[in-house]
């Protein structure tokens, strides 16, 4: 099978999504080697799966046939990508560079164009499905770059996803990732709206959520997020932080694409004030707290 030659591998990023992720690579019988900014993380990884540790991304690189990066946002994925330490400086000709986190498709296509100049390949691989995705191995991964290297990559990016998609050419995993979320947005919203809604009628939301999620407002958020929305649980899953600089990604591309994104223009608003409340670092479903307090 394709991918199967590829025995060493490097992971760039041991965070809620890649450190599960790096896990399931390790598990189907690849050489890891991990770098993480915070060091620590990359031991406690270490010890848990096996592998090694590397003190740079360049490191984690050489000798690798496939590099997966997993970090935050565009000055992330630049810096340890980029310059003399960056895994660019320590990619094989011919290997593959894949890039989970969700940036901009600005960056993806740049990247694409430095690693092709370099003589190995590059694809934006952004993912959907949540920590819960990435632990069960269950992610959505939508892909841009060359489809021959997509089909290479494509049974390595299996071990953990279960829908894992070709989109188009360098940039089109990042758009797909900018459409699920605009798509998640006004959801989460709505939401949190409902189960508030809810919450002051004096219903049983227990009973609320069973019922309604049977019917057509069911969703994933529905599912996994109304009954901790409903008990202020919000200390797991995929931080206000992110999500505020994916809708800010998305806007930026809508400005220049002319998509009308009136409710997720509200929607950055309200995760900017759950920021300014220092809640950055709580589950997107925490809009529920600006209505709630
Ligand atoms: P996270 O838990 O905050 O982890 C981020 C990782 O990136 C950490 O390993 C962090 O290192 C590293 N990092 C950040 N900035 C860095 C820098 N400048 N240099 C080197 N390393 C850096 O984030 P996450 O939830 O795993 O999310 C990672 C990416 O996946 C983001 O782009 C996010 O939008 C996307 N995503 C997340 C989810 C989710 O549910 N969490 C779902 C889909 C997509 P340290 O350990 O040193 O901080």
């Amino acid at each position: 099978m394709p991918g199967e030659s590829i025995v060493k591998a490097g992971f760039i990023g041991l965070g809620v999504m890649g450190s599960p992720m790096a896990g399931h690579l390790a598990r189907s019988g690849l050489d890891v080697t991990v770098y993480n900014r915070t060091a620590s993380k990359a031991a406690v990884w270490v010890a848990r799966h096996g592998g090694r540790t590397a003190a740079t991304p360049r490191e984690a690189a050489l000798g690798a046939g496939m590099v997966f990066s997993c970090v935050g946002n565009d000055a992330d994925l630049r810096s340890v990508t980029l310059g003399p330490d960056g895994a660019f400086a320590g990619m094989g000709k011919g290997t593959v560079f894949v890039d989970h986190s969700t940036v901009s498709a600005d960056l993806a296509r740049e990247l694409y164009d430095t690693a092709r100049a370099a003589g190995f390949h590059f694809l934006d691989a952004p993912v959907s499905g949540g920590q819960s995705g990435a632990e069960d191995g269950r992610l959505s991964i939508m892909v841009g770059g060359d489809s021959d290297i997509f089909e290479r990559a494509r049974p390595v990016m299996e071990r953990y996803g279960r829908a894992v998609t070709h989109m188009g050419g360098p940039g089109s995993g990042q758009l797909t990732k900018m459409v699920n979320q605009i798509a998640i947005a006004g959801l989460v919203q709505a939401l949190s709206e409902a189960m508030n809604f809810a919450m002051r009628s004096g219903l049983d939301t227990a009973r609320v959520i069973e019922v309604v999620s049977k019917g057509a407002a069911g969703s994933w958020q529905m599912d996994n997020r109304a009954a901790t929305m409903v008990r202020g649980r919000y200390d797991f899953g995929f931080a206000v932080d992110w999500m505020r600089k994916d809708l800010q990604i998305c806007l930026d591309e809508a400005r220049r694409n002319g998509a009308a994104l009136p409710v997720t223009a509200i929607v950055e608003q309200f995760y900017g004030r759950l920021q300014e409340k220092g809640c950055g670092r709580l589950d997107s479903s925490s809009l529920m707290k600006l209505l709630s307090e």
